[in-house]
């Protein structure tokens, strides 16, 4: 019987599955068992460490960025505003923004059942608040596992209140510039800061808010932790239905490491022996953010964080053993190992058929962005009224428009012009605002006259422009209802 064979066959006491049937967070009385994850190091953390530098950069920089006044980013969700790279989408724009969502969907479902759990790892801002900046801060205050074990079961002298007030101290201050970070994307960096800046009494309802928001991240990174990823978060339980066997994952290649074991110190140099690769060391389950044993298989409680990986990659260089025991594979590339033949296919029919698909959505996402004007004229008949007949031979019919300006700069001097409709006239009802205020709009009401003796049929298709300051902004399209003819 092969490895394979051997640990997939029922009978097989080596993949019980049993660590299927608990949480490795949860004990068996079913209290929460606090994970002291050892602390990291090696390429991976270092790598991960880096990008996150940048991540958090970008994410506290960008509601600073201003381009022609707009923000880079903006989710006002109350104001139904919402700009993407100082791109306003005003609420017209709906179909662009369900559009980019679809896509997006895609693009994770593509991306996962290529990719596994990438983003989780490596961009995941759960994962880098907790791991490169809540985690960081708890070594450096608490020590490493052990200490903090020790910590949390030593009684409470005066350093270990000092210690914890300080840790939840640093914590809220995070949590508080998160959460006032957060709310820059919503309602923007200079109401924010106005919240921060002025007396309370004048923003009671943003400074509830903001207390709201960090309360919660603080309960997030001091409290909830890994129970986040394990049992809150949508795209962690959706791995189930994501992965295949060509998902590349971080992987223990059972194939090398089993049968795992100890190994005498002469046995390091010593190879082949008669043993797998893993020396049993558990280094990388005491280093899992998770608590999770990886050689069991891919579980989903795994957020692809690669700490086992580094840790794994340490020992095997202590044991002379090559790298990558634990790495970024698939079950069919480990399984092809095995066989010694046969290649990691990780383009499938099903990743083309997404690829396909997903391209195509880009595709037209693309397309509708290019021809996305910035000036949208709505211009409708009146609901209930019919035509009428004015002096001079002429009918006339009642509209009402609407011009919005989805720019960052008001719109001046906006003049109809009626194109291509022979004798056809506008006339603006009341005191019509020529100006469309930046992100805003104007409203107002219209008729447009025209000779009877020029309509061929009962309704005659319209084209109305709209310019301003000799300059074409936008054009609407209508009908004009006549007689019957
Ligand atoms: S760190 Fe590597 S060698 Fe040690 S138990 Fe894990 S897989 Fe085995
Ligand atoms: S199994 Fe490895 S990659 Fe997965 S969460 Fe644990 S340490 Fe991170």
């Amino acid at each position: 019987m092969n490895i394979i064979d051997e640990l997939y066959h029922p009978d097989s006491d080596r993949d019980t599955e049993e660590y299927r049937d608990h949480l490795a967070t949860v004990d068996k009385k079913g209290k929460r068992v606090w994970m002291y994850p050892k602390k990291p190091s090696g390429w991976f953390y270092k790598a991960r460490t880096w990008l996150s530098f940048v991540l958090l950069g970008l994410l506290f920089g960008m509601p600073f960025i201003r381009v022609n006044g707009e923000p880079l980013m903006l989710f006002d969700v109350l104001e139904r505003k919402f700009i993407i790279f100082s791109i306003v989408f005003t609420p017209q724009d709906l179909h662009l923004f369900a559009l980019a969502m679809v896509t997006l969907m895609l693009f994770v479902v593509l991306f996962t059942v290529v990719f596994g759990r990438l983003f989780c790892g490596w961009i995941c801002p759960q994962t880098i608040f907790m791991e490169m900046v809540f985690r960081k801060i708890e070594y450096w205050i608490d020590g490493d596992a052990g200490q903090q074990r020790k910590l949390a079961a030593a009684p409470w002298t005066g350093q270990k209140i000092f210690k914890r007030l300080s840790k939840y101290a640093i914590f809220y201050a995070i949590s508080l510039i998160i959460a006032n970070t957060f709310l820059m994307y919503v309602i923007g960096s200079d109401k924010v800061l106005k919240i921060a800046t002025d007396p309370i009494g004048l923003h009671l309802g943003g400074f509830m808010a903001l207390l709201a928001f960090s309360g919660v991240f603080f309960f997030v990174f001091s409290y909830m932790r890994e129970q986040v990823c394990i049992a809150i978060c949508p795209y962690g339980r959706l791995q189930g239905v994501l992965l295949v066997p060509d998902s590349i994952v971080v992987h223990y290649d059972y194939v090398r490491g089993e049968p795992r074991g100890k190994i005498s110190k002469q046995s390091t140099v010593e190879l082949p022996t008669a043993k797998g690769d893993c020396v049993d060391c558990k280094l990388c389950v005491h280093v899992c953010p998770t608590g999770i044993d990886i050689r069991n298989g891919t579980q989903l409680e795994c957020v692809n964080c690669t700490a086992c990986m580094d840790a794994c990659d340490g020992v095997m260089e202590k044991v002379n053993r090559p790298k990558g025991l634990i790495r970024y594979d698939s079950e069919t590339g480990i399984k092809a190992d095995a066989k010694g033949a046969g290649s990691r296919k990780i383009f499938t029919t099903r990743v083309w058929a997404y690829t396909g698909v997903l391209v195509a959505l880009i595709a037209l996402q693309a397309f509708l962005f290019a021809t996305r004007s910035e000036v949208e004229t709505v211009l409708l008949r009146t609901p209930g009224q019919l035509f009428q007949k004015v002096e001079g031979g002429y009918l006339s019919n009642l509209y009402n428009y609407e011009v919005i300006n989805k720019t960052g700069q008001d719109i001046p001097s906006i003049e109809f012009k009626l194109v291509g409709a022979p004798g056809g006239r506008i006339k603006l009802v009341g005191d019509a605002s020529t100006i469309v205020p930046k992100q805003g709009m104007v409203k107002g009401v219209m008729f447009i006259e025209m000779p009877e003796k020029e309509l061929e049929s009962r309704k005659t298709k319209l084209k109305i422009e709209v310019w301003s300051n000799g300059k074409l902004v936008d054009e609407a399209k209508t009908n004009f209802l006549g007689p019957v003819k």
